[in-house]
Parts: C-alpha cells; sequence; structure tokens
C-alpha cells in the first residue's frame, strides 16, 4: 500500500476511535449514557423508581408487569417497546417513543405511594387523534406534550387524585395538571408548570 494512503487510513481509524471515546462521555445538557445507550438527565437522576412497572391502560384494559431497567442502570430495549406499545394511541394504535423520563417519572410515582398498579387513562395522542378531538370541539392543544410521547394522565388506585397532584407538583420536573372531576392527573416532562 503506497505510504500516503497508508497514514491517511491510520488517521481515519484513529479518528473513529476518538468518535466512539466522545459518545461516551457526558454531552453539554449534563446526560450521560447508560451502557445500553440511553440518555439519562441530571434533571431525572433524582427519582427514585426501582425500574420496575406495573401499569393497566383503562381504555384497552391491557396491562403490564415488566423491569424496564436493571440496578445497574441497564435499560432493556425490548420492555421499552412493550413500554411504547402499553402507552399506544388507543383511537388508531399508532406507537410512539415514549421518553424515557416520562417512564422514570411513573416508576417513582408508582413507587412513592407504594401502589400496586398505575392507570393510564391517556398517553401518546396521535395527530390524527388530536385533529379528532379538536374536530370535537374539545380544548386539545395543538402541539400536545401527549403527542410527542412526553406526557400522560394517569391514576392510582386508592389514592386520592389531590395526593397524587400534590406529590408530583412537589417533584417539580415537568408539568402537572390537576383534574379532579375526571379523576386523574396530567403529568408530562416538559418545562416545570401546573395547573
Ligand atoms: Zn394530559
Amino acid at each position: 500500500m503506497p505510504e500516503l494512503k497508508r497514514e491517511l487510513l491510520l488517521v481515519m481509524l484513529s479518528l473513529g476511535l476518538v468518535a466512539t471515546i466522545a459518545g461516551l462521555v457526558p454531552d453539554k445538557s449534563g446526560a450521560s449514557l447508560s451502557s445500553a445507550g440511553v440518555k439519562r438527565t441530571e434533571r431525572f437522576a433524582t427519582l427514585n423508581g426501582d425500574g420496575e412497572l406495573h401499569l393497566y391502560n383503562l381504555k384497552t384494559k391491557e396491562q403490564l408487569q415488566v423491569t424496564y431497567r436493571d440496578s445497574e442502570g441497564n435499560y432493556d430495549h425490548a420492555v421499552l417497546s412493550e413500554l411504547n406499545r402499553l402507552l399506544r394511541c388507543s383511537w388508531d394504535n399508532q406507537t410512539t417513543l415514549i421518553d424515557l423520563e416520562l417512564v422514570e417519572l411513573l416508576d417513582d410515582i408508582e413507587d412513592h405511594f407504594g401502589a400496586e398498579r398505575l392507570d393510564i387513562v391517556s398517553a401518546y395522542r396521535s395527530p390524527a387523534y388530536n385533529e379528532h378531538l379538536a374536530a370535537l370541539g374539545r380544548n386539545v392543544a395543538k402541539q400536545s406534550f401527549h403527542m410527542k410521547g412526553l406526557a400522560s394522565d394517569i391514576q392510582l388506585p386508592g389514592i386520592s387524585v389531590a395526593a397524587l397532584h400534590g406529590y408530583v407538583r412537589e417533584l417539580r420536573l415537568g408539568g402537572v395538571g390537576y383534574y379532579p372531576d375526571d379523576g386523574f392527573v396530567h403529568v408530562d416532562v416538559g418545562p416545570v408548570r401546573s395547573w
């Protein structure tokens, strides 16, 4: 191999190595990668879920009891896919990538109350479903966090909506909405807000 080409190859190899190492260090946002390559942000490092979730989807009547993260912080991608499926839009069965921070938040809430399971009133909302709701005259946001896999409306069996709302509001990790008449609390991992 001519000397020049060989040197070029060596440079490319070393650049590749550099890129691999760069992928393992924390990025500017303060997020770090677990060994499974999933981002965990500092904001959510304070959440104390145990990595196990028991969810029941009130619309589809499906439930899922899973370990999505082990004690070393490794995420199980097959289980995360199952969670995406459970938290799909029940109107047209469309799925999305549910944000990992939302999964961690649901886990923290479930464990904080020592709840046997957490009930999902709604999670992902597809663009078609959102348009449908808007056409019905419902007060829905054009770019709802539900449409980004960042929000869920939840309730906990045996726990009052007020207590649930109070706890999530204290966390100050995202948005939280109080819907006592409908019996649920909206939680999302967008900016900190409450209503
Ligand atoms: Zn909501």
